[in-house]
């Protein structure tokens, strides 16, 4: 299995040329997910090295086993992030998520004293882990891990703030169908991770001081959770997310610049966020054919819609400028079994027409790489996910159509290209010129 993967990758390599090689690994680690060798989780490097970020579990698990399948080492000592460099392929820096795979062809290895990301019997590149930020010993005076209310991500570059940690879609029939947010909570809490269901906005203020003062990399934040369909206390949807916004923007203007993912709302709404300080919109519309959006976005789809979602998404355009209104797609769910198509090209081709609409009003969509996480309804169906073919056709039309439109690389991502992006969910921005 392993020579085959080795071989597999390296066809790959060869018959998309066009890609850079940085992005054809990430894409294959992202949909793989990755082993560590316990050892390397547990031992310095040399003498310099420093602790590393563990990984924090910022939303979702992004993780191809159940939280309770991974021992203690596994669940707690795994990085964030890894960055690749170097060896036999030549790397340039690539930051890749760390999603666990016990079984994945790809594992981390200590090799010489250094750590190593294998395939099989092939030793790809060195690896690096995240150091660990300065402000995550820190605790809040009620207690909380400022690690857990204020998490990074992107090798330092984005502060993710999931204030409410559950979606009020709820059960299969509402929740989107590769979506595991509900599960991860549970399965955080049953694994003992301190993990806060709905985040005070005093608690994040508090914890975003710590990192105004002891962190210089962060360079933007997200504010973001679930879905909510009637209120929460006593707030809908729109004053929950934009109070906190407003409360981060009143403390520290401009300090980071501000993105909210939600549900699409209605423009009144989206200039109510606007007003608040939110800087970049994610209205994220997941998969573009209809009858998948339907499926697979069951909730969304009965309570908003797909054409209001898509109507909302222009209409935001115009109160933000349309490059900061950046609908993420789940890249790879459109293969999904059991209503997803069956021919990649026809999948990409289907995704094109979204980025084409999309494109058209001035507004770059981006991807989020599918973990078919075991939790899921998808990710039960389709463990090993969707084919790298797909995913690297997904580049190189996602590439070409952004230059056939003239657009530049979305804002608030870092900067783009291989060996310079950060982003760590998707190859996106490392197939794009820098
Ligand atoms: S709306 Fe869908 S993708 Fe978003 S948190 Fe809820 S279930 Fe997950």
């Amino acid at each position: 299995m392993n020579s085959l993967a080795s071989n597999t990758l390296f066809d790959h390599i060869e018959r998309h040329g066009s890609l850079p090689v940085e992005a054809i690994v990430k894409a294959d680690l992202l949909r793989c997910g990755l082993a560590f060798d316990p050892e390397v989780l547990m031992t310095p490097v040399d003498a310099a090295s420093k602790e590393h970020q563990p990984k924090s579990y910022f939303i979702f698990s992004f993780n191809m086993v159940r939280q309770g399948e991974l021992d203690a080492t596994q669940s707690f000592k795994a990085p964030e992030e890894i960055a690749l460099t170097g060896g036999s392929l030549g790397l340039r820096r690539t930051i890749v998520s760390v999603r666990l795979n016990p079984d994945s062809p790809y594992r981390v290895k200590l090799l010489d004293g250094k750590r190593v990301l294998t395939l099989g019997s092939e030793s790809l590149s060195e690896v690096a882990f995240p150091d660990m930020p300065a402000h995550y010993g820190a605790q809040l005076p009620n207690g909380k891990p400022v690690a857990e209310i204020a998490p990074v991500i992107e090798w330092g570059y984005l502060i993710y703030l999931t204030i409410f940690r559950i979606c009020q879609y709820f059960g299969e029939k509402e929740e989107c169908q590769f979506c595991d947010i509900n599960h991860n909570y549970r399965q955080q809490l049953a694994v003992g991770r301190p993990y806060t269901g709905i985040k005070k906005v005093e608690d994040i203020l508090a914890a975003l001081e710590f990192i105004a003062t002891l962190d210089r990399k962060a360079e933007a934040y997200t504010v973001t959770g679930g879905s909510i369909t009637s209120k929460l206390a006593g707030q809908t949807e729109v004053e929950f997310y934009t109070a906190y916004v407003e409360a981060i923007e009143n403390r520290f203007p401009d300090r980071w610049l501000g993105k909210v993912v939600t549900q699409a709302w209605p423009k009144e709404d989206v200039r109510t966020l606007k007003a608040a300080g939110a800087k970049i919109y994610h209205p994220n519309y997941e998969v573009w054919d209809p009858k998948l959006f339907a499926a697979y976005s069951p909730g969304k789809d009965r309570y908003i819609g797909r054409d209001a979602w898509i109507r909302r998404v222009v209409e935001a355009a115009e109160v933000f400028d349309p490059s900061h209104v950046i609908p993420n797609f789940v890249a790879g769910i459109e293969m999904a079994k059991p209503v997803g198509f069956t021919d990649v090209e026809l999948a990409v081709a289907s995704t094109a027409e979204g980025l084409n609409f999309f494109m058209s009003h001035g507004v770059v969509p981006r991807f989020t790489t599918w973990c078919p996480e075991p939790t899921t309804p998808l990710g039960k169906e389709n463990p090993g996910g969707a084919s790298l073919e797909y995913h690297l056709r997904l580049l190189e039309v996602y590439r070409d159509t952004l230059a056939a439109h003239k657009l530049s690389p979305p804002p608030g991502y870092g900067e783009a290209g291989p060996g310079k992006a950060v982003f760590s969910v998707s190859p996106f921005m490392d197939v794009l010129p820098g």
